[in-house]
């Protein structure tokens, strides 16, 4: 059975700032710049949004891709390496996954339909030229409203994980939402919660870690791991501390 029927949503980019959506909201409230700013906001969380940090990227190098490539790290800090090499499993909404995580993702999504909460991927795999419209896209946008350029590019860093440090592009990522008609956010976000792991899947972005992760809470977000997803999510460590205690 294919994973999905469904229409694509929209979502806010890793590196959001909530707050500053507030103020830029209070400022530019009208117009294309507000709907902008406001993208995807629906999928905010319904509980236990915390302020995000505008980690500056000063140090980015390319990642290391460990022996169990499941476990690359790729932030703020690390940027996917140019010669990373993937190979993709498109999905039946056109959305498309690392070929290899697949199979965990059917099955997880098929055990969560038979006990009657219906899940849709937002997000799978997104291109290096795709970040780089939404980068592009976004300090236009502020641009637009007056800022200078460097005032644009940060404001947008905010928002936007630069190209070749969001998870998407490694085709690890997926955003998982609910099939709107049938189930609600809130009740796919606690089943991935209790029950990702157990599919190789943790949540890359828990409440209280977006100091370290540079990125929001995003309690739609899962990163493939594999065979250490328990372990992980055990520790209530973050993909960074764990990596960094475990290495
Ligand atoms: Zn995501």
């Amino acid at each position: 059975m294919g994973l999905i029927t469904m229409t694509r949503v929209k979502k806010r980019k890793s590196g959001g700032c909530f707050a500053a959506a507030i103020v830029t909201a209070a400022i530019f409230a009208a117009g294309v710049i507000f709907e902008k700013a406001f993208e995807g906001l629906e999928k905010l969380p319904e509980y236990g949004t915390e302020t995000a940090v505008n980690v500056t990227l000063q140090n980015t190098k390319a990642a290391e891709v460990p022996v169990n490539r499941f476990l690359i790290l790729v932030n703020g800090e690390n940027k996917i390496p140019d010669d990373y090499k993937i190979e993709l499993t498109e999905l039946s909404n056109g959305e498309k996954v690392d070929s290899e995580i697949y199979p965990d993702l059917q099955k997880m999504f098929d055990d969560m339909r038979d006990e009657g909460i219906y899940p849709v991927v937002g997000e799978g795999y997104r291109t290096r030229e795709r970040q780089q419209e939404i980068m592009a896209d976004k300090i236009r946008a502020y641009e637009n409203e007056g800022y200078s350029e460097k005032k644009a590019e940060e404001m947008a860093k905010e928002w936007v994980a630069v190209p070749g440090t969001s998870e998407h592009e490694l085709g690890l990522a997926v955003d998982i939402n609910a099939d709107k008609e049938k189930s609600d956010n809130q009740e796919v976000y606690d089943w991935l919660y209790e029950n990702a792991y157990k599919y190789g899947f943790i949540l890359r972005y828990p409440i209280g870690k977006t100091l370290i992760t540079g990125i929001d809470y995003e309690p739609w977000h899962y990163r493939y791991v594999g065979e250490y997803a328990e372990k992980i999510h055990k520790s209530g460590l973050c993909l960074e501390e764990w990596l960094e205690k475990n290495s």
